[in-house]
């Protein structure tokens, strides 16, 4: 009878253009035991990001009839858009014990966090000020002041970064990968992510 474990939430929080869903889409790959959260939003959909896969775009006033309707476990205003993560999606998956994996932004993680719902926060931090930018006009989806409003997210972002369980410094994908995999493995061995321990230790005797 193998050990089981109880679902968490793995929150990856990160300043915008920090590279996130390419590293989420890694860890989906590797684990199938994970699933991804689609968020919704009433920002517009960018490049090839498709309705219901990358976000569920929602028009203002759909998104603040839900959020009065309390569909969402946490929302926030980031940028100027709203964006919330579903109730309904969250519970169906960890009932299914799906771990979920979360991008959203710090508010977000730390009302998670103050609800007590079982969670693991993960900073993605760029390796420097001068590389987020870089990313930013890289991607060359968000025009001049976009992009000032985005710095100074991250800026009010880093300083709240004490408040979170890991860092990992998003340099070179393969490395945080890595160092993500190893904070998976890590909290899959913490004792209160087993289920019935005793029950299963015992009953292997009896077997
Ligand atoms: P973007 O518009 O660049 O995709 O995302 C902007 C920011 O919103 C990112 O920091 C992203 O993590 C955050 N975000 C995405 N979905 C959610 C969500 O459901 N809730 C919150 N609080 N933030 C989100």
């Amino acid at each position: 009878m193998p050990y089981e474990h109880k679902p968490y939430l793995l929150i990856l929080i990160a300043p915008s253009g920090g590279g996130k869903s390419t590293l989420c889409d890694e860890i989906l790959k590797r684990y199938s035991d994970f699933v991804y959260s689609i968020s919704s939003t009433t920002r517009q959909a960018r490049g090839d990001e498709r309705d219901g896969v990358d976000y569920q775009f929602l028009a203002e006033a759909e998104f603040l009839k839900r959020q009065k309707a309390g569909a969402f476990i946490e929302s926030a205003l980031v940028h100027g858009k709203w964006y919330g993560t579903s109730r309904e999606f969250i519970g169906q998956q960890l009932a299914a014990g799906k771990n979920i994996i979360l991008d959203i932004d710090v508010q977000g993680a730390l009302k998670i966090l103050a609800s007590g719902i079982e969670c693991v926060t993960v900073f993605l931090l760029p390796p420097s000020q001068a590389v987020l930018r870089e990313r930013l006009e890289r991607r060359g989806t968000d025009d001049r002041e976009a992009i000032e409003l985005r710095m100074q997210n991250a800026a009010d972002e880093i300083a709240l970064i004490h408040r979170f369980d890991y860092l990992v410094i998003n340099d070179a994908l393969e490395s945080a990968v890595g160092d993500l995999e190893k904070i998976i493995r890590a909290e899959k061995l913490r004792v209160e992510r087993y289920k019935e321990i005793r029950e299963n230790y015992y009953r292997s005797e009896n077997a």
